[in-house]
């Protein structure tokens, strides 16, 4: 807004001069001049009372006030800006619509929260998922509206890497995935996805798998029981067939390892709380499994280290810890060469407590480290033959950890031995001894 200020002072001046000629031709120059002031300071205090009238109504509904001179190209000028902060805001709004229509539009709940976690904007889909609604829940904490301890724990911890897979609190038959992003100064984006199909077929390939297994198991059962009577026979059998027992004998006794191991993780993964929560004696468990696995090396002589300090105490599911741990140590026995040395370490800090089983076997090629966890990943599959593994035994120690709210880390040097670490949360350290003893292995 650019006025021409110097030109209304002259205007000011040469008017008040004009006055002061006025009252020199009556004789009294002063009391023209005083007429000149007065008229002025009347007519600036109307323009003053104008504009503070027009100020006073900010919406803008009321119309501009008309004067001339210096008040008139004030006005003009205000009346420009006006309309143009008129038009700027109609098309923010009219953006901001556009965005809220189409984040109604979409499928997944958009939530977005304050520095403290209140409430500030939700869509439609937020309404009908998690069951917010409009009139009454703006500004409330939203983990007042979402009462469910698993949310409120993600929702504070600010870990939001991986997302949070819940039932929705106003529909309990849907299935809902959570994933928070940061944004501003702590404020939260929520996304709330329906993911009820995903689960359902991921629950029917679960139940498959373990109804299969279940249905397997018996008829595998007794044709194993048959071919070892067969086996403890065999010298009644014609030569020819001698071989051909055994080699089904071994493949009906892996068979049955595979059952048993698929049979365990479909329990694993439904994570129904079958945990019990009993205290474990890690040094118990850790020596009965070394004995076994001593029997495994039989021959090959392996040189087994227990390093097992104080505070071997878990809370914990005992034979799922069983499972997790044999695997790891009878790995370490399946892929250290003969005479190899394996060291099994229990120790606890201010983290938690670490079961770590380290060999000096053939080790691993990095590449394959990120997905050895997976079912029937394998590093070397031409090995697998020979080691007579499952595929699975690392899928159930990744699931007996998670049931444990604990996680494995794999180090490992191709050639050159690996080790694999179970962590434990330090809530999980018991300080007693467990009540009862362990059951024998
Ligand atoms: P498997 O029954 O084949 O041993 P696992 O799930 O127990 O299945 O292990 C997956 C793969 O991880 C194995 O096939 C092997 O390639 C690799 N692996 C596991 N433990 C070790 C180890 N201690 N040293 C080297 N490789 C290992």
């Amino acid at each position: 807004m650019q006025l021409n200020w110097s030109r209304y002072l002259r205007l000011t001046v040469v008017f008040l001069v004009a006055c002061s000629a006025l009252g020199l031709f009556f004789g009294h120059p002063l009391w023209g001049l005083l007429a000149g002031l007065v008229c002025f300071v009347g007519w600036t205090l109307r323009q003053i009372h104008k504009l503070s009238h027009w100020l006073s109504n900010p919406g803008g509904s009321l119309e501009t006030p008309e004067s001339t001179g210096f008040w008139g190209e004030l006005f003009d000028a205000l009346h420009r800006q006006q309309k143009h902060q008129l038009l700027t805001r109609d098309r923010l709004q009219a953006q901001i619509n556009r965005v809220q229509e189409s984040t109604n539009a979409m499928r997944d709940g958009v939530i977005m929260t304050d520095t403290d976690g209140a409430l500030v904007w939700w869509n439609e889909s937020a309404e009908y998922l998690l069951g917010l609604r409009r009139g009454s829940d703006r500004g409330q904490l939203i983990y007042n509206l979402i009462r469910k301890p698993a949310f409120k724990a993600y929702f504070d911890a600010r870990d939001y890497r991986e997302p949070l897979d819940l039932h929705s609190p106003a529909r309990p038959h849907l299935r809902l995935q959570i994933q928070i992003s940061l944004f501003g100064d702590n404020e939260r984006l929520i996304v709330a996805k329906d993911v009820t199909r995903l689960f359902q077929l991921e629950q029917m390939r679960r139940d498959f798998v373990g109804n299969v297994s279940h249905e397997m198991r018996t008829p595998l059962t007794v044709i194993s029981g048959y071919l070892e009577t067969m086996v403890d026979n065999a010298g009644q059998f014609p030569a020819k067939w001698q071989r051909a027992i055994t080699t089904m004998a071994r493949q009906s006794s892996r068979m049955e390892a595979l059952i048993t191991d698929l049979i365990l993780l479909s329990r694993l993964e439904t994570g129904e709380k079958m945990l019990d929560d009993a205290v474990t004696d890690i040094k118990v468990l850790v020596t009965q499994i070394c004995h076994d696995a001593r029997a495994l090396s039989g021959d090959q002589n392996h040189q087994f280290t227990l390093e097992l300090g104080d505070r071997c105490y878990l809370r914990g599911d005992r034979s799922q810890l069983r499972s997790a741990f044999s695997n790891l140590i009878f790995n370490a026995v399946k892929y250290t060469p003969a005479g190899g040395h394996i060291t099994v370490r229990w120790h606890t800090d201010s983290q938690g407590a670490h079961l770590s089983v380290q060999d000096t076997g053939i080790g691993i090629n990095p590449v394959h480290i990120p997905r050895l966890t997976e079912r029937f990943y394998r590093a070397d599959p031409s090995r697998h033959q020979e080691t007579g593994g499952t595929g699975l035994g690392l899928a159930i120690v990744k699931h007996v950890l998670l049931n444990h709210d604990g996680r494995l880390d794999i180090h490992s040097q191709y050639g050159n031995g690996s080790e694999f670490i179970c962590h434990f949360p330090r809530e999980r350290i018991a300080e007693q001894a467990p009540e009862t003893a362990p059951a024998a292995p």
